[in-house]
């Protein structure tokens, strides 16, 4: 039976943060592995902050329907690698067959990243997103295999399995296939309403430290308004391409359920709204946008929201993908 006792340092490597959960090396199922292919999943566990890796006893250990290891490697809240085995792993199932990989014995097949959210009212956090696209990537490239070899559970399972929610599947490949292409750490810019010459609000932006979930010393914030008065990140674009956008906001139960973000981008600018009474405290993708090169003005908030509550302007992150 084959292993990949490589698979700490190739992590490493490629910039991911790895905790080595025990034993891994000789941590594993009975039975064949020879692996082609890397299969993401998500626990069905809450995670957060304060408790960011729920579901690691179960996959170190199983649970008294499968016995473990569950995956070989379980990705935390904040996108940390804890990696459990080298070996053969009680993950996949059977595969019906998806993409290039055949039909067959699963856990034979494919690597597992068992990425810890819960996939019904939590989505992957952007850290998890960002290290298991470079992890899939360097992994992939160690195997000689395209980004075709990287599936979902949903799309591999002969059993129904919905894992992992909330991700294009087919963005996803392409972010690895781009990771591969690319090489090293793909370029990321964070603008803070703090950061010197690269945020512009008027003065109807009030400066607030109320939230502790706030990025930074405080944030900007101020009441909706049917007037065009937006809060400006400023961004050094380095090349034409696509970029990832992601927000970062305080939440509160006083604040705005439909805050709009402008995103100016090649062909005009295209705005978001999103809910920020939730899911504060953590970046959030806003989406993928084409960006022209150059310093400007690329990613503000308006206050011309017809919800209620106040809007709120804290940091903004652009990574190119
Ligand atoms: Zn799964």
């Amino acid at each position: 039976m084959a292993t990949i006792p490589w698979l700490v340092d190739v992590l490493r490597a490629a910039g991911v943060q790895v905790v080595v959960e025990g034993d891994w090396l000789n941590r594993m199922r009975p039975g064949s592995f020879d692996p082609i292919g890397v299969l993401w999943h998500h626990t069905a566990s809450t995670s957060s902050a304060s408790n960011p890796h729920p579901a690691l006893g179960i996959c170190i250990n199983g649970r008294s329907d499968l016995a473990g290891p569950l995956c070989q490697a379980l990705v935390d809240y904040n996108g940390v690698f804890h990696v459990i085995s080298a070996g053969r792993c009680n993950h996949a199932g059977v595969s019906g067959g998806s993409g290039p990989i055949p039909a067959g014995d699963g856990n034979t097949l494919m690597i597992g990243w068992e990425i810890d959210y819960n996939g019904v009212d939590q989505e992957m956090t952007a850290a998890q997103y960002n290290a298991s696209i470079a992890a899939t990537a360097a992994v992939l490239t160690r195997l000689g295999r395209d980004s075709s070899y990287a599936r979902g559970h949903r799309e591999t399972s002969t059993t129904g399995k919905i894992d992992p929610s909330f991700i294009d599947l087919n963005v996803m490949r392409a972010d690895v296939a781009a990771k591969m292409a690319g090489g090293g750490t793909a370029w990321s810019s964070t603008v803070d309403n703090t950061t010197a010459g690269r945020f512009t609000a008027s003065a109807s932006w009030g400066v607030s430290t109320f939230s502790s979930q706030r990025y930074g010393a405080d944030y900007r914030y101020a009441d909706p308004v049917a007037a065009s008065d937006p809060a400006w990140y400023r961004f050094n674009v380095p090349a034409a391409g696509n970029y990832r956008v992601e927000a970062w906001w305080p939440t509160n139960s006083g604040y705005n359920s439909a805050t709009p973000y402008i995103v100016a981008t090649s062909t005009g600018n295209k705005t978001v709204y999103v809910d920020q009474r939730v899911t504060g405290g953590q970046w959030r993708v806003l989406g993928t946008f084409t960006l022209p090169a150059g310093d400007a003005n690329r990613v503000a908030v308006s206050r011309w929201s017809t919800a209620t509550g106040l809007v709120v302007a804290d940091a903004v992150r652009l990574t190119r993908v």
